[in-house]
């Protein structure tokens, strides 16, 4: 679990903003809500159940409902990246998802608008990007800002 959790931190000290999680075992793995990402250690990754209860760790990211229902409803999906990358979000190259931050309904928005696909754009807000692992979902985050 260790090596998950240093996994995480380790893919997610790239990013510079939004938040990520993985899959760790039966539970997830996801970044801390208010943390400079420069500064995260693997301590501060949240460790969490499917079911969104706090295991380990400091406050999650407020996305975590998202997070969590798109793990649960994907079992293809092993990791989940989020930024506020600005080009893909001015001008998404994927499919677009509708939707407040923090709520449960926008991981159904982002499911729905994937349609089985790995990327979308949350309209106004920034790429949701799905992988294998974090470092899959990590690519297709800055793949998709490139593009
Ligand atoms: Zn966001």
């Amino acid at each position: 679990m260790l090596t998950l959790r240093r996994m995480a931190a380790g893919g997610l000290v790239r990013g510079t903003d939004g938040n990520a999680s993985a899959r760790a075992g039966e539970l997830v793995a996801i970044s801390p809500t208010g943390l400079a990402y420069d500064a995260l250690r693997a301590e501060d990754i949240c460790l969490v159940t499917p079911e969104g209860e706090l295991l380990e760790g400091p406050e999650p990211s407020v996305e975590l409902p998202m997070h969590l229902a798109v793990l649960a409803a994907r079992p293809d999906v092993g990791a989940v990246v989020h930024t506020h990358s600005p080009h893909a979000t001015a001008e998404p190259p994927v499919p677009v998802a509708e939707g407040v931050s923090g709520t449960p309904e926008l991981g159904a928005a982002v499911l729905e608008a994937a349609a089985g696909g790995n990327a979308v754009v949350i309209r106004d807000h920034g790429p949701v990007c799905f992988g294998a692992d974090l470092a899959e979902a990590l690519a297709r985050a800055f793949a998709i800002e490139r593009c």
